[in-house]
């Protein structure tokens, strides 16, 4: 799946159908599989994906660690596929800070620059605005272990902006981070990197994360990239059903089309329950669709909706109060279960309880058909 950067530029990171294989036990490990992608000058990129998926390794061929068995990684335009590291003009955080105990922040962030030889002056103005950016200013003398987790990761962050790399790259650099702390952070993230305006390629396995920051994402699977595209669309319009399933949570249904009719067409979920689809063109009778609908998009209620909804009727099988929302689990004739989420937005009455007979519907256009 290759995807064109948002502008018309040449892309700041590309990966040319990549694959990396590794020899472990005599076997041969395919760890990426054939990955093409370009990102922008200037993008916040995730690739985000399960334990083993190939993201990381992803991100180690792009910094120039590990070589790709084939393909070819360019920077700029540049062919850098034989480059080593230290040539690429890329700097990378990871979820260790790595920093150095004995020293306070300022040498710390300064240190690089020191090795460098960069002019005195020019440090104490660089470290100076980049202490500015992450807002760690008056806190220059404090020592890493006299720092929290998140102060930590912002003297790194600082320590490898401080190089003005043109790209940076992060693998999980909130994973070590509380929930509240790790939230509060992919903010200051996305803040930071509109401020410097430096390309950012970001690696996680937390999909909210992901959501929150990046302009776009590739979702990959088992060494391939499923999905590259926005985070709206990636929620809206999963491409697979990997996508659907590893994205927030998905009820995923399976039916036969009835017949087509203009734009919807009418789809039989199990025995008894009929609901309208939207028809692209693509479907015909007799044939097998896998959708998926998001819970948030359907409404419960104890009698039946009117007008042109998708309706199926259901036995609620589960109730979770969860505070901003309720969640239901309601199990249809067929055996499949959908979950709805309802918002607690105007007062917090609980729909359905356990047992009840309930109606669900959603707008037809809120079934997604998955490939
Ligand atoms: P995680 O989130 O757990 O780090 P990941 O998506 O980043 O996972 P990779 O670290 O890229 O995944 O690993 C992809 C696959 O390649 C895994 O099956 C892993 O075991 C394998 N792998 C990675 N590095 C090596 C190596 N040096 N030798 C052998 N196999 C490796």
């Amino acid at each position: 799946v290759a995807a064109a950067p948002v502008s018309g530029d040449v892309p700041a990171i590309e990966l040319d159908n990549v694959v990396k294989e590794y020899v472990s036990h005599g076997e041969v490990v395919r760890a990426v599989k054939g990955v093409s992608l370009a990102i922008a000058e200037g993008e916040f990129f995730s690739l985000l994906g399960p334990s083993g998926c190939g993201k990381t390794t992803s991100m180690r061929m792009i910094a120039g660690f590990e070589d790709p068995t084939q393909g070819v990684v360019r920077l700029h335009g540049e062919d850098v596929t034989n480059v080593p590291p230290n040539k690429r003009d890329i700097n990378m955080v990871f979820q260790s800070y790595a920093l150095f105990p004995h020293m306070n922040v300022w040498d710390n962030v300064a240190f690089g620059l020191k090795r460098k030889k960069v002019p005195d002056t020019e440090i104490k103005r660089r470290v100076g605005e980049i202490l500015e950016v992450v807002d760690l200013v008056g806190r220059e003398k404090r020592r890493p272990k006299e720092m929290s987790g998140g102060q930590q990761q912002r003297v790194a962050l600082a320590r490898a902006l401080v190089n003005r790399p043109r790209a940076l790259l992060l693998d999980e650099p909130l994973g070590a981070l509380d929930l509240k702390l790790r939230q509060a952070m992919q903010i200051e993230l996305k803040r930071i990197q509109r401020e410097v305006g430096i390309t950012f390629v970001y690696v996680t396995h937390d999909q909210s994360e992901a959501l929150t920051m990046s302009d776009r994402i590739a979702v990959m699977n088992d060494g391939l990239v499923e999905q590259l595209a926005g985070p709206r669309e990636i929620y809206e319009r999963p491409a697979s059903k990997f996508v659907a399933g590893f994205i927030g949570t998905s009820n995923l249904l399976s039916g036969t089309v009835q017949h087509v009719g203009g734009d919807t067409a009418v789809l039989a979920l199990g025995q008894s329950d009929r609901i309208l689809i939207p028809a692209d063109g693509t479907l015909s009778a007799g044939q097998t669709v896998d959708l998926t609908v998001r819970p948030e998009k359907i409404k419960i209620a104890k009698d039946r909706p009117e007008g042109d909804l998708s309706v199926v009727r259901g036995t609620v099988a589960e109730v979770v109060y969860l505070g901003t929302s309720n969640s239901y689990v309601v199990m249809l004739g067929d055996g499949a279960e959908i979950t709805v989420f309802e918002q607690n937005a105007n007062d917090s009455t609980i729909t359905a309880e356990r047992g009840d007979s309930v109606w669900l519907s959603w707008q037809p256009w809120h079934s997604y058909a998955l490939r």
